[in-house]
């Protein structure tokens, strides 16, 4: 294997939706070299583009790194797919488009867990004005000049409007859109969409900048390892390498290592590398390089460069229970893409106006209640697909059916990300733990209830809805938890394993499972930082893509204001 060296200002691990955004501000001077590195490939296929490609993308290595989850006790010993993006866009390429911010009290636990006021709502809502063109028009709550193109769905159908109408009989209201800080109501989700084509965090932030000469993308490149050395006197002099979580740092980050067409290459970083590598990639390579704790390091048989014990830990994802109704009078895409005719329609509808189911994502409707009186903000968030499928990957139901899916947003269950072995090729052990404390399945069979109570309401009627699963022979409360361990799944939003916490001046963190300070500084390895759904402290109450940006971008001006 050949050895060659280049070398940058700042280097950014992963092209996915932090990445893109963060390529896009450090390469604005054109005096900074950048160097982006991705694993997987262009995001050039058609199937990305078309929204209802996610068909073809979820699951695909060709776009997912197609991850399994361990055999989790919590979904009656189940080992599930665990998608995440491998290509340009990362996660934003094959995700299902829903814009969605945190509400106000995600961003107060943020503050409470860094004691820093950068994490407001305040400030995160004039964040989101400013990098979203927002198809409404500029508002109190909405801005346009940014570069995330939001939308209104481009599809309608008369079973979700009456869904709809079911909510508000059960107490959750019509209202206008989520996204200003309490989501409690019903309403149709914006998404990541321009005309009816997918705009990913890639066409929002790399494309319109990749041909900056100081900006390098590498494609099919994946890091294997984290280089470190002790901090030279010239970082120990500069105040930037030195404060907070870098403060009492022995060692410093000075490049990478990295395999592209099956060689060996070492690429170095004068300023920083920033890892965005996702909740499950980023843990993992800190961990194959021999940052985190020491029994791992010793486990896995890796050198232990720094200690670091919450590397992976702090697990929190969304598990979605979805039910499925039987329904009458009306069509669902089941029963329209399994008739040729009507699929071929679709496909014309797509071609000519951008309109019609091709433009979907799997969920347009959405609602947002508390699971109790004594949560803060809404706690559970359905979504609604007008289609229904044994599992991913399975074929679509050959009869009308509605998915109406329920999930907890501010799970108490936590997992872990941990290397099995030194080799960073070899995947990671991914445990969940869902619904392995006992407020979260009582929150799971909350939102099973819920769920039934508005499928009875007078709004469903005239379409008969049928239970189909979990299937209304199940009642008690022991059969219900059991439901929601069988039909449990992933709703894609592992967060938190490298999280941010409260970091002093001189680097000591309150608490010892803290991995970076408030700016996303890696505590105790100066110039490494970590930008991207790992750094939640707590996962916010709705979908997570639209945080990653806010992080990203909050983080981005940091840098460039010291720079
Ligand atoms: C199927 C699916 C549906 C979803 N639906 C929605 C939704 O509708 N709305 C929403 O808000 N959120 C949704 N999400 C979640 C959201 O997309 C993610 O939270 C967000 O994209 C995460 O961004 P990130 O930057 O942390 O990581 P990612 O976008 O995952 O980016 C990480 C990038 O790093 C690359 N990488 C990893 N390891 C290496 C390595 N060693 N070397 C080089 N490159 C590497 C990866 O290939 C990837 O491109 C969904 C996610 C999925 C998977």
């Amino acid at each position: 294997m050949e050895q060659k060296i280049l070398e940058f200002d700042t280097i950014i691990i992963g092209a996915g939706s932090a990445g893109c955004l963060l390529a896009n501000r450090l390469s604005a001077d054109p005096n900074h070299k950048v160097l982006l590195i991705e694993a997987g490939g262009k995001d050039d296929w058609i199937w990305i583009k078309i929204p209802v490609g996610y068909l073809f993308t979820i699951a695909n290595p060709r776009t997912d790194w197609c991850f399994k989850t361990e055999p989790d006790p919590g979904l009656n010993g189940r080992s599930i797919h665990y998608a995440r993006g491998r290509v340009l866009g990362g996660c934003s390429s094959i995700n299902a488009m829903i814009y969605m911010r945190g509400q106000k009290s995600d961003y107060d636990l943020w503050n409470q867990a860094t004691n820093d006021p950068t994490w407001n709502w305040g400030s995160a809502l004039e964040t989101y004005k400013s990098i979203e063109n927002y198809f409404g028009g500029e508002n109190e709550w909405h801005g346009t000049k940014g570069e995330i193109r939001v939308e209104y769905p481009r599809v309608s159908w008369p079973i979700l409007d009456a869904w709809r109408d079911a909510a508000d009989e059960n107490g959750i209201p019509k209202i206008e859109e989520f996204n200003r800080g309490d989501n409690e109501g019903c309403a149709y989700f914006h998404m990541n969409q321009k005309k009816g084509i997918r705009w990913s965090m890639s066409d929002s932030f790399l494309k319109p900048i990749q041909n900056r000469k100081n900006l390098t993308i590498m494609t099919k490149t994946q890091v294997l390892k984290v280089l470190t050395k002790e901090k030279t006197d010239e970082t120990k002099q500069n105040q930037k390498y030195n404060e907070r979580g870098w403060a009492n740092s022995k060692i410093e980050t000075y490049g990478l290592e990295v395999l592209n067409e099956n060689k060996k290459i070492t690429v170095t970083a004068k300023e920083e590398v920033i890892l965005s590598s996702g909740a499950v990639s980023t843990p993992h390579l800190l961990q194959v390089s021999g940052i985190g704790s020491k029994e791992l390091m010793n486990k896995i048989n890796v050198k232990q460069v720094h200690d670091l014990p919450g590397v992976g830990e702090n697990l929190q994802d969304h598990l979605q229970i979805r039910t499925v109704y039987k329904v009458s009078n009306c069509k669902t895409v089941n029963t329209m893409y399994k008739n040729i005719f009507s699929r071929m329609m679709m496909g014309l509808e797509y071609l000519f106006f951008r309109t019609g189911p091709l433009t979907m994502p799997p969920s347009t409707l959405g609602a947002f209640t508390k699971s109790d009186d004594n949560q803060k903000s809404a706690n559970l968030e359905w979504h609604v697909q007008p289609l229904s499928l044994p599992k991913f990957g399975d074929p679509l139901h050959p009869f009308n059916a509605i998915t109406p899916s329920v999930c907890n947003l501010r799970p108490t269950s936590r997992g872990y990300i941990h290397a099995k072995s030194s080799d960073p090729l070899e995947y990671p052990k991914i445990m969940c733990n869902y619904l392995s404390t006992k407020e979260d399945l009582d929150i799971a069979v909350t939102g099973l209830k819920k769920t039934r109570a508005i499928m009875k309401s007078n709004a469903l009627k005239p379409f008969s809805p049928e239970e189909m699963l979990p299937g209304p022979n199940l009642n008690s409360e022991s059969e219900l938890q059991n439901a929601a361990r069988d039909l449990g799944t992933t709703i894609f939003h592992p967060v938190g394993t490298c999280a941010m916490g409260e970091v002093d001046v001189n680097g000591n963190a309150k608490d010892p499972m803290t991995v970076l300070d408030s700016e996303c500084r890696l505590r105790g390895v100066s110039k490494l930082r970590v930008i991207d759904a790992s750094v939640m402290p707590s996962i916010t109450s709705g979908n997570t893509n639209a945080p990653v940006m806010l992080i990203a971008e909050t983080i981005a001006k940091k840098i460039l204001r010291k720079n």
